[in-house]
């Protein structure tokens, strides 16, 4: 039978978008997807040429938990860290869930801003915590300190933030963000900053709080290196923080790939990291004037400030706008996969070609004009 804390989670809006479009697909319907959580650029050959040669020298194995030397090293100089303070993990969802069973208290409160990543919401429920959302729908789509103040108390045992933001592309201001973590440590809450898409960015840098005793940063190279397949992971938190998190970590994923930790080490040390990221920023940035040109004219939106996202509000509900769109051949996600006060929200994806996005506004615009809207 299933466990007790899996009781409030749930597949279902996922599985139908899911269904709804492999249907439409079947029907031999011409689909624009813009679902997609991941950079649609291949892995460039600058990490694939030294995962390659890794392997074949025989990093194949174990790592040490914390990751390999070099690939801490790196990490630790980019964000001007120490290295004791890094932890590679598979992936930046493997750092999430370590850093929720490790700082999540049973019962206490987890505060998430809304509209948030919906794995927030899931580890929450796994570790049996108390939600309690933050609206940020009249904020530019981020916390303020005070609605931030209003709803802390010392029940709170972890605060989720996300800058550049899935799915609404926001971005903080370092200055709140830091006044929140200040606010968080003051009722001795952690603060789980997932900066995945810190690279990702078009206007503000956004903020990385690598600096506070409170913080566990995590972050990773699915997005900036587009190689969600790789599972490279890490985090950056105060030492003792890391050793809670290890305890998870060495019956979970134990070690991130070690040619995969190889290859990343590679392209951070010999400066291609940053050029292969501005690369990719360079193109999302067409994508993302493009979007939000012409959606903005329909629907309500925040223009954003980094990540490939934008959330519009569609004034009807967002299932069956969502189903109806399918119709007119582009797939999106429904708001309510992000928190409370979504249900009228789609969030969509820029991470696909012009050409394909071009197509998709055309297809969007005309729905728009059928609703007589
Ligand atoms: N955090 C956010 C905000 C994300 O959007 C994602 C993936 O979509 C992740 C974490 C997970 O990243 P990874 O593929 O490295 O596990």
């Amino acid at each position: 039978m299933e466990a007790s804390r899996l009781k409030e989670i749930s597949t279902s809006m996922i599985r139908r978008m899911f269904e709804v479009v492999e249907k439409a697909k079947k029907e031999g319907k011409d689909i624009i997807s813009l679902t997609i959580g991941e950079p649609d650029f291949p892995t460039p050959k600058e990490v694939i040429d030294p995962a390659c040669k890794a392997m074949n020298e025989g990093f194949t194995h174990y790592t040490s938990n914390f990751g390999i030397e070099e690939l801490r090293v790196a990490i630790a100089e980019h964000y001007g860290v120490s290295k004791n303070e890094v932890m590679v993990t598979t992936g930046g969802s493997e750092a999430l869930i370590n850093a929720s069973l490790a700082f999540i208290e049973e019962q206490s409160r987890v505060v998430i801003p809304s509209p948030s990543f919906l794995s927030y919401f899931t580890y929450a429920k796994m570790c049996k915590a108390k939600i309690s959302e933050i609206k940020t729908h009249e904020t530019a789509f981020t916390p303020t300190p005070e609605s931030f103040a209003e709803i802390m108390d010392k029940d709170v045992s972890v605060v989720f933030l996300n800058y550049p933001n899935n799915p609404t592309g926001a971005v903080i201001d370092k200055r709140s963000a830091e006044e929140i973590v200040k606010i968080a440590r003051d009722y001795g809450a952690i603060v789980i900053s997932d900066e995945i898409y810190d690279k990702i960015y078009y206007d503000k840098k956004p903020a990385n709080l690598v600096d506070h005793e409170n913080v566990v940063v995590v972050n990773g190279f699915s997005k900036s290196l587009a190689m969600t397949g790789w599972r490279i992971g890490f985090v950056i938190a105060r030492e003792e923080l890391l050793n809670s998190m290890l305890k998870v970590h060495q019956v979970n994923g134990v070690c991130a790939p070690a040619f995969a930790q190889k290859a990343v080490a590679e392209v951070m040390l010999n400066g291609e990291f940053e050029k292969l990221v501005s690369k990719m920023v360079s193109e999302f940035r067409k994508r993302r004037d493009f979007v939000y040109n012409e959606l903005s004219k329909l629907y309500w939106t925040v223009k954003p400030e980094g990540a490939f996202y934008m959330f519009l509000d569609v004034k009807e509900d967002c299932m069956k706008f969502s189903e109806k769109l399918i119709d007119y051949g582009v797939a999106v996600t429904p708001g309510k996969a992000f928190g409370s006060w979504n249900d009228n929200f789609v969030r969509i994806s820029y991470a696909n070609s012009l050409e394909n996005l071009k197509k998709a506004v055309e297809r969007i615009k005309r729905y728009h004009e059928d609703q007589g809207a």
